[in-house]
């Protein structure tokens, strides 16, 4: 049984459509006083938690988010760890999955659950999401069973489910079920019950104490594959100056053109030490350079697979493993193995 007087989840506000007010001059959404979310949800009184808000100043529209904003999250969640036994990011959509994959690199050792959240509508709207999502994401985020947090990981709960963080993708700009985990199960369902998946949680074996990093590199590229992709704007990105590192987002399974004049550019990029990492533009599924010729074409060049990563935990994890120093064949050697769940190793 949940003791809820010594309960406490601290909720994070950062801005986002939850918190949005429509401009009477204009029609369009901007962030508003945090205190007005509480006022708009008292239902969150009657959980009878220890509630606590912070809210960042000014709130952001979160297509304004930087790797700047994720060291000072991860950071406030770090000073607040041991007083809270979890914590709710109240986040804009457009790129919630961008920061619980960089948040779920950052907490190395987290042992409770934070929960990001927001909406389509905003709470103070009669239809909205916002309310439903707010209270279910309090709820898992105080979640305990034997005294141990149910979900010790960076999740995003929207819609009804509850994902792991750095699995996502936002798919839809205009539904409620906004957000999609093709690699992953769900970890979480709430219905009339909130109903987990356990096998899919992750728990510490042992027992870790929390280290925030901070620091996050984002000298990165990216270079999406299109057909009638230029040499100059290849050529352009890849000598960009102090580039380290770039997301090539290819075809199906890992594969690109295989004309010469794209394998010389990137071949002498990854030879310059600049790390090509592999994720392909499908939703789901995996890359696999061993499959096709114009896959194979690219790992002989020294192009490193991304297995199943989303773009968004690619660019995560590039900023966070060069944020640590590493460059090159150590850099290239990190991004192969999981460093919170974000890849599929069989
Ligand atoms: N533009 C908003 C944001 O990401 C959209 C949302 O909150 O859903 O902050």
């Amino acid at each position: 049984m949940m003791d809820k007087i010594n309960t406490s989840v601290l909720i994070i506000y950062t801005g986002g459509t939850i918190g949005m007010k429509q401009n009477p001059q204009t029609g369009a959404l901007s962030p508003f006083n945090f205190q007005q979310i509480e006022d708009e949800v008292p239902e969150l009184s009657k959980f009878g938690f220890n509630l606590h808000t912070i809210s960042f100043e000014p709130p952001i529209d979160s297509s304004d988010i930087t790797p700047d904003f994720w060291s000072k999250l991860a950071l406030l969640i770090g000073e607040n760890y041991d007083r809270y036994d979890g914590f709710v990011v109240l986040h804009g959509t457009d790129t919630m999955s961008f920061t619980a994959s960089a948040l779920s690199f950052m907490l190395e050792g987290l042992g409770k659950p934070v929960v990001l959240t927001g909406s389509q509508l905003p709470i103070g709207m009669l239809r909205t999401d916002g309310k439903e999502n707010l209270i279910s994401a309090v709820e898992i985020a105080a979640a305990q069973k034997n005294g141990q947090p149910m979900v010790p990981e960076v999740t995003i709960f929207f819609e009804n489910r509850l994902y792991r963080g750095n699995r996502t993708t936002k798919h839809n700009a205009e539904h409620f079920n906004a957000f999609r985990s093709d690699n992953y199960p769900y970890l979480a369902e709430a219905g009339i019950t909130i109903k987990y998946n356990f096998p899919f949680i992750h728990y510490a074996t042992d027992s870790q104490e929390l280290r925030v990093h901070t620091e996050l590199n984002p000298n990165i590229g990216v270079i999406k594959l299109f057909p009638g992709i230029q040499p100059e704007l290849v050529r352009s990105i890849i000598n960009t100056k102090g580039l380290q590192a770039v997301v090539l987002e290819t075809y199906g399974s890992g594969n690109s053109l295989s004309q010469p004049w794209f394998l010389e550019l990137v071949g002498q990029a990854t030879r310059n030490g600049i790390v090509m990492l592999n994720v392909t533009q499908c939703k789901a599924g995996s890359v696999d350079m061993d499959k096709y010729e114009n896959g194979l074409v690219l790992k002989n060049i020294g192009v490193v697979s991304g297995f199943d990563i989303t773009f968004e935990a690619a660019v995560a994890k590039l900023m966070f493993l060069m944020g640590k120093g590493l460059r090159g064949d150590n850099l290239a050697c990190e991004l192969t193995k999981s460093i919170s769940g974000e890849i599929t190793l069989h």
